[in-house]
């Protein structure tokens, strides 16, 4: 597991206050929870939390087992808090040679590859046939080997960058890279365009982003899925993303939301929708919308 937590107080081996110590040092000092926690004092290693944490210690001779349960940092903290450092991924020093890599660190995909045989960003491209849709779900998603701590995390999907994104606080999405092309700002923060805090009055000058908001309504309109978003402040132009009945049947959250807006029946209220591509001015409809191109460029989250 390799958490962390980092010292609020001084300590004669493990370091000073802001150094970060990991469970398997303390343990390996203490042998119980009260002798730990008498002498070590610590806080979740997140900068945004900094909540005080407790020390639990396991006692490996009791247990005659030496794997689980593990000893471990506990505390309540802030909401989406990752209980980890910042930069624990790219500090090789964090990283034990005799440690497997952090499970969380190295799911997030760092390199954006657009998926192979679709013209990008058009806003009106249509996918592939319904042929190719992978039902799995898995094979195109790629992720590097586990390297001398070089290796990048890459994939085409919207569905894997949405859950790390979701996993990672404010903060951590500042300073976490996220490469493509369109993302000009390289980050996590610049490369999604979430709704529900920002200003979507005119969608159009943003360009591509991964936008991220909850649905206001849908209907089905000749094969295509149109889905009225929310807006925290509302707007005189509606915002719609449109999706092939093909796309959003490709994965079972689409197949139940397809479900909902055919038969008009109510959303749970957590749904949101994730989505790659660039708003468009309709010049019928006077509405700013955005097809979705690939099967891979959209993501339901219940
Ligand atoms: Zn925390």
């Amino acid at each position: 597991m390799h958490e962390q937590a980092r010292l609020t107080r001084d300590h004669a081996t493990l370091g000073k206050v802001g150094d970060l110590v990991s469970i398997e040092d303390i343990e390996r000092i203490y042998s119980t929870s009260a002798n730990a926690n008498n002498a070590v004092k610590v806080a979740c290693a997140n900068a945004k939390c900094k909540v005080k944490v407790g020390i639990t210690i396991i006692s490996r001779a009791k247990l005659g087992r030496k794997k689980t349960p593990s000893s471990h940092f506990r505390g309540s903290h802030i909401f989406g808090c990752d209980r980890k450092p910042a930069q624990a991924a790219q500090t090789p020093a964090d990283v034990s040679p005799t440690l497997p890599a952090n499970p969380l660190k190295s799911t997030i995909p760092v390199v954006w590859v657009n998926p192979v045989g679709t013209f990008q960003g058009t806003g009106s491209s249509k996918p592939g046939s319904p042929g190719q849709v992978n039902p799995s779900g898995t094979s195109a998603s790629g992720r590097s080997r586990v390297g001398a701590g070089t290796s990048q995390s890459q994939s085409q999907r919207v569905e894997r960058f949405a859950k790390a994104w979701l996993e990672l606080t404010q903060q951590a999405r500042k300073a976490h890279p996220l490469g493509a092309t369109w993302n000009t700002g390289g980050t996590y923060a610049s490369a999604f365009y979430p709704f529900d805090y920002l200003n979507t009055q005119t969608m159009v000058p943003i360009g591509e982003k991964i936008h991220t908001a909850s649905i206001e309504s849908g209907k089905v309109s000749s094969g295509d899925f149109h889905i009225h978003l929310k807006e925290q402040t509302a707007s005189t132009v509606p915002k719609v993303v449109i999706i092939d009945a093909a796309i959003l049947n490709s994965s079972t959250a689409g197949q139940a939301l397809a479900k909902h807006l055919t038969n008009q029946t109510p959303l749970a209220n957590k749904t949101y929708l994730f989505f790659f591509g660039a708003f468009q001015t309709n010049p019928t409809t006077g509405q700013e919308e955005l097809t979705v191109a690939h099967r891979y460029h959209f993501y339901v989250q219940t």
